[in-house]
């Protein structure tokens, strides 16, 4: 049931085939942050142990810290491989979130969890540009 006429590449939604494999990079993507985040959990532990004797608090508390960011975006990207998966499933993966419009197979090749088209992504990203020229001071720190 094809309800769009326009003949353009852009806008061919993708087959069912076509969804299967991006289940299937989100998967793969998921489990790897999932194993990855597991392998620093006992990283931190076996740390921990080593340095038992002689803590150096003020060290420890900032890698502390780090970890918990770093975990923190890991978090931020699993949250959106779900949102993606949910979205195959719904049945809008190709979907804009924002237009309506269809995102092109090569940007989801590029981001997999991304949920704008290509202008509503630059779009988005002048915006934020313009925010950030408002405000003098950067932060340190993306996250
Ligand atoms: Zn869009």
């Amino acid at each position: 049931m094809a309800d769009k006429t326009k003949n353009d590449d852009q806008d061919t939604r993708l087959s069912a085939n076509e969804l299967q494999e991006f289940r299937k990079l989100l998967h793969e993507r998921r489990d790897k942050i999932l194993s990855s985040a597991k392998d620093a959990l006992t990283l931190t532990e076996d740390d921990s142990l080593r340095m038992s004797d002689e803590v150096d608090l003020a060290s420890a508390e900032y890698d502390a810290a780090f970890e918990y960011r770093l975990r923190d975006r890991e978090k931020h990207l699993l949250k959106k491989l779900e949102k993606a998966l949910k979205r195959i499933d719904d049945g809008e993966y190709d979907e804009c979130e924002s237009c309506g419009g269809t995102i092109t197979k090569k940007r989801l090749l590029a981001r997999p969890e991304t949920t704008l088209c290509i202008d509503c992504k630059e779009e988005q990203e002048k915006v934020e540009k313009m925010y950030e020229k408002k405000r003098p001071y950067r932060q340190p720190f993306e996250f």
